[in-house]
């Protein structure tokens, strides 16, 4: 369910302490460490979700929870009249870091094109 060594998955456990903005028990927010754009939060699933492609529905359900944590944290943050970008970083090539599947919550400036 979760791995001992991921970044995330430690996060999430607490033992690495990270303020968390959101927490509804399958998903948990927290404010990014290197943000990009004025608000640049991360919706997380507590059960550790590798490759998205790779995902087993039940997995695949959690990462559709990020999405509607987001929504719901967009709203308590105030972002939702300005807009908002959501991110998924998949593999090399979209420059992944973290390998525990995560959504970005951007918003707070103009986020310019993607690509
Ligand atoms: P990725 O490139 O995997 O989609 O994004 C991973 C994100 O996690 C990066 O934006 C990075 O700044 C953020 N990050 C990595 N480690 C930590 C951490 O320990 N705490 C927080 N709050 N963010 C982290
Ligand atoms: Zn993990």
């Amino acid at each position: 369910m979760t791995d001992p060594n991921c970044i995330f998955c430690k996060i999430g456990r607490g033992e690495i302490a990270s303020p968390k903005v959101y927490d509804d028990g399958v998903v948990f927010a927290i404010k990014d460490i290197h943000p990009r754009a004025p608000t640049h939060i991360l919706l997380i699933p507590h059960a550790h979700v590798g490759a998205l492609a790779d995902a087993a529905p039940q997995e695949a359900d959690a990462a559709a929870r990020c999405v509607r944590a987001a929504a719901q944290v967009a709203r308590d943050v105030g972002v939702t009249a300005g807009g908002f970008r959501l991110v998924v970083n998949q593999g090399l090539d979209a420059g992944q870091e973290v390998p525990h599947f995560h959504l970005h919550l951007l918003a707070g400036r103009r986020l310019g094109a993607m690509g």
